[in-house]
C-alpha cells in the first residue's frame, strides 16, 4: 500500500469473512496460522464453534502452526471463553479460535488469544498482521515442527471453573428453572452441564451443534429469541437465556417473557457486584447506558468509561482494577473468573443473583429505564476530525468526553457521535429517559453533523 502500512486483517473480533470467497480460505488460515505461530512460539490451543467449515479452516491454520513448531492442542468445537480458558490455565503460548461468533451461517473467522487467555490486543495482532504480509515466518526445522494433540478436558475444566466462582449452596437451595437457546452454537455443549452442576432444572432450545443454524441465526436479538420468548412465556421459568454463536454472549428473558437488552443484565451485575463491597469499580464502554452508571451508584460503587472495543475494556479493568465490566451487547465479564467476555459465567452470575433476590423481572425494575437511539450519517474520511472538533465546540459549557469520538452529556441525556473507522459514516447515539426525547437528541445532532460536512 502507497502509505506504507499494511492492510488490516483483524477486525474488532478476529479475522471474518465468508468461506472459500474473498479470502477466508484454506490458504489464507495456514498462512495466518504460520504468522500466529511465530508470534505466539509456544504451544497454543485451538478450538471452533459450531460451523460446517470448522474442520477445514482448523486443519489448515494447525497445518501452519506446526510449520512454526508449536504444538498444537485440539480442544474440539468450545465457546470462545472455553478456550481463553484453557489458554490462560494451561500456560501455553496463545490460543486461536476459529469462529464467527454471531455471523450468518456462511461466515466464518480466526481470532487470536493471548497467553493470558484475554482477545488479543490490537498491536500484537499488528505484529501478526506484519509477519503475514511479510511473509516472515519462523519455520522450524524438521526435527522441531509441532504435532497436533488432541485436549478432552477443556469443558470440564471450565464448568468447574465457573461452578467455583458462584454461590452453588444458594442456586441449589432456591431449585430453579430455567429455558435455555444454545442457538445451535459451541455452548450446547457446555451449559447443560453447568445447570446440571448447579443443580438446576432446564429446558433447552437449539442444543445440537449444528453450522447451519437451523433454529435461528446465532445473534441474539429480539427477533431470533421469539421461540424463547414464546417458551418463557407460557409459564414455569425463573427466567430464560439465549446464547450467541461462540457463547462469549448471553441474553436474557425475565420470567414474565420480556426480553432484557444486554445493559440491562450488565446493570443488575453491577449492582449486586457493587453491592458486595463498596466502592467498586464496574467498566464499560462510552457508549454504556446509564442505567450501569445507576446501579453501580445504587450500591455505592462508580464507573469507568472506555473506548467501544471488550478486549479494551478488559485491559482497563485489568489495570484499574475493575470489580465487573462488560459491553452491553450481553458481553460481560468477571475478573474473578478471566478477563473476557463470558457467556456462561453470565448465566450462572444471574442464577445466583436470582438465587439471593427474588424475580428477574423485579431485580431489573429497580433499576432506572432510559432509551437509546442510533442514526448514521455519510461523511468523508477527510472531514471526520473537522466534525469532532466543530462539534466540541458548539458543546462549550456542557461537559464532554473524548474517549471515544465526543461525548456530550446534556441535562436529558446524552449524545454519542463516533466516526466509523471502516467506512465513510458518522454514527450518532443518544440516550434518554423517554423515546422521543432519544430520537430528537439524535436528529439533532445528526442534521448538526450535516451541517459541518456541507459547510
Ligand atoms: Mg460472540
Amino acid at each position: 500500500m502507497s502509505n506504507g502500512i499494511p492492510p488490516r486483517l483483524f477486525g474488532t473480533n478476529g479475522v471474518r469473512g465468508i468461506v472459500n470467497s474473498k479470502g477466508m480460505d484454506t490458504l489464507f488460515a495456514q498462512g495466518l496460522g504460520m504468522a500466529m505461530g511465530t508470534f505466539m512460539k509456544g504451544p497454543v490451543m485451538i478450538g471452533t464453534d459450531a460451523r460446517t467449515s470448522n474442520e477445514m479452516l482448523k486443519a489448515a491454520c494447525a497445518s501452519g502452526l506446526m510449520a512454526t513448531g508449536c504444538t498444537v492442542h485440539d480442544c474440539g468445537v468450545v465457546p470462545t471463553p472455553t478456550l481463553q480458558y484453557a489458554v490462560k490455565m494451561g500456560k501455553v503460548g496463545g490460543g486461536v479460535v476459529i469462529t464467527a461468533s454471531h455471523n450468518p451461517p456462511e461466515f466464518n473467522g480466526i481470532k487470536a488469544i493471548d497467553s493470558d487467555g484475554t482477545e488479543m490486543n490490537r498491536e500484537d495482532e499488528e505484529a501478526i498482521e506484519r509477519i503475514f504480509h511479510d511473509r516472515s515466518f519462523a519455520l522450524a526445522d524438521w526435527t522441531r515442527v509441532g504435532r497436533l494433540l488432541p485436549n478432552s478436558t477443556a469443558i470440564d475444566r471450565y464448568v468447574s471453573g465457573i461452578v467455583s466462582k458462584v454461590d452453588g449452596q444458594a442456586i441449589r437451595k432456591a431449585n430453579l428453572r430455567v429455558a435455555v437457546d444454545c442457538s445451535n452454537g459451541a455452548s450446547s455443549l457446555v451449559t447443560p452441564k453447568l445447570l446440571e452442576r448447579l443443580g438446576v432444572r432446564y429446558v433447552t432450545l437449539n442444543a445440537d451443534p449444528n453450522g447451519a443454524f437451523p433454529g435461528h441465526n446465532s445473534e441474539p436479538t429480539p427477533e431470533n429469541t421469539r421461540d424463547l420468548v414464546e417458551l418463557v412465556r407460557a409459564g414455569g421459568f425463573d427466567f430464560g437465556f439465549v446464547h450467541d454463536g461462540d457463547g462469549d454472549r448471553t441474553i436474557f428473558i425475565d420470567e414474565t417473557g420480556r426480553y432484557l437488552y444486554g445493559d440491562r443484565s450488565l446493570a443488575m451485575v453491577a449492582n449486586y457486584v457493587c453491592s458486595q463491597k463498596k466502592g467498586r469499580l464496574v467498566v464499560t464502554t462510552v457508549g454504556g447506558s446509564m442505567c450501569i452508571e445507576d446501579a453501580a451508584k445504587m450500591a455505592g460503587g462508580s464507573v469507568i468509561y472506555t473506548k467501544v472495543g471488550s478486549p479494551i475494556v478488559a485491559r482497563v479493568m485489568m489495570r484499574e482494577g475493575g470489580a465487573f465490566g462488560g459491553e452491553e451487547n450481553g458481553g460481560l465479564i468477571f475478573p474473578e473468573f478471566q478477563y473476557c467476555r463470558d457467556g456462561a459465567m453470565a448465566a450462572a452470575k444471574i442464577l445466583e443473583i436470582v438465587a439471593h433476590r427474588g424475580k428477574l423481572s423485579e431485580v431489573n425494575d429497580r433499576i432506572p429505564q432510559y432509551c437509546q437511539c442510533k442514526k448514521k450519517t455519510e461523511c468523508p474520511e477527510a472531514k471526520k476530525p473537522q466534525v469532532l472538533r466543530q462539534l466540541e465546540k458548539q458543546s462549550k459549557g456542557a461537559r464532554v468526553d473524548t474517549t471515544d469520538g465526543l461525548k456530550i452529556y446534556l441535562d436529558e441525556g446524552w449524545v454519542l457521535l463516533r466516526p466509523s473507522g471502516t467506512e465513510p459514516i458518522f454514527r450518532i447515539y443518544s440516550e434518554s429517559k423517554s423515546e422521543e426525547r432519544a430520537e430528537e437528541l439524535a436528529e439533532e445532532y445528526k442534521k448538526r453533523v450535516e451541517r459541518v460536512v456541507r459547510g
